[in-house]
């Protein structure tokens, strides 16, 4: 607690100094923009052709000098409070041991109830992705059981799915009105949506199909007048454009082929949200904590105390400490170096590129 706690003041005293030069850096920076917008509008209302007269220039060198020496005052700024950042850093190494072997451990795949549960993640990626023999060789390999209940799922969406994905919506349909009222009491719209490209579909025949969607449309579409009115709406607009073709209407949207895209990415996800599975294998998952866990990948060198680039990016020492290529090449002497905080004597040619 008390190793937390000294390293909580050190990030006090780093907070308050970026605080500071923060409302400093805001102060000044409105300033600038305020006074480079007055130059530019009196640049705007000149008249054309006019000469800018020697007090002027002197005016506009004035400016130029003060953004200059504004930006040189943020860099010193930048640069000294570097120190107390890279306090933080040192407080961390006094006060806790470095022991990373926690963040990988080898052994939890180990044991025979840990490699059954393996084979049947692995097992059931397989199943997901239609590899229905691979899965199954592997569960009798694996000597998985119950393997039977697990498959059906995944083997009728997936037959469905390839349907869709051939346009055939039968399938989808079926299954859609099967499970209409789960589908609705989780507020899906996949129903409609099916019944949304057959009927897109006839229209697209033209006129020839007038009388068959028009009967489609009465049978399938009052039960979504509630959720879908404004879509139904325009569905029943493309009737009027049936004589030239809806692809020369305001509706030709509707024979976008995304359309058929996303239905199939609709079907997955409420199916398998339906189904009480996971829309993607658990071993295709990134974990992705969302935006406001995506921290500044910055590193900032903390001997030469400049930002880190793709022509000098950081490396990391034997010893853990990361500096940038140009510190170590400014450090070395031959093939040897010390690092500049430790000190442990090392070989240049085992720093590693850390990549953020
Ligand atoms: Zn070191």
């Amino acid at each position: 607690m008390e190793a937390c706690n000294i390293v909580e003041r050190e990030l006090d005293v780093v907070l308050a100094k970026f605080g500071a030069i923060n409302d400093h850096a805001r102060r000044v920076l409105l300033d600038i923009v305020d006074h480079i917008l007055s130059l530019k509008k009196q640049f705007e209302d000149a008249p054309t052709n006019h000469e800018l007269t020697p007090e002027q220039i002197n005016i506009l060198k004035q400016a130029i000098n003060k953004v200059r020496e504004t930006v040189q005052l943020f860099l010193t700024d930048h640069r000294v409070s570097h120190n107390s950042v890279s306090k933080v850093g040192k407080a961390i190494d006094r006060n806790f041991v470095s022991d990373f072997a926690s963040t990988s451990r080898e052994d939890v795949f180990l044991g025979p109830d840990k490699v059954q549960l393996l084979n049947q993640v692995i097992c059931q990626h397989f199943y997901r992705q239609g590899m229905l023999d691979i899965a199954e060789e592997l569960a009798k390999e694996a000597g998985l059981k119950a393997e039977e209940d697990n498959k059906e799922p995944f083997s009728e969406l997936n037959r469905i799915l390839d349907c869709l994905k051939a346009q055939d919506l039968g399938p989808a349909l079926d299954w859609a009105c099967a499970h209409r009222e789960n589908l609705l009491a989780k507020n899906s719209s996949l129903e409609f949506k099916l019944h949304r490209l057959r009927f897109v579909g006839l229209i697209k025949e033209g006129p020839s199909r007038q009388a068959e969607a028009v009967q489609y449309a009465r049978t399938h579409f009052p039960q979504f007048v509630q959720r879908h009115d404004k879509e139904i709406q325009s569905l029943m607009g493309t009737l009027l454009f049936l004589p030239q073709g809806i692809r020369r209407s305001p509706y030709n949207h509707l024979l976008d082929p995304n359309l058929w895209v996303e239905i199939c990415d609709v079907f997955t996800r409420d199916a398998c949200m339906l189904l009480g599975l996971s829309v993607d294998s658990p071993l295709s998952i990134k974990i992705d904590l969302g935006p406001e866990c995506t921290y500044h990948s910055v590193f900032a060198c903390p001997i030469l105390r400049q930002q880190c680039s793709e022509s000098n990016p950081p490396l990391r020492l034997v010893c853990g400490h990361v500096i940038s290529r140009d510190a170590l090449n400014k450090l070395s002497s031959g093939n040897k170096v010390k690092c500049p905080y430790c000190p442990v004597e090392m070989s240049t040619a085992d720093a590693r590129h850390v990549y953020f």
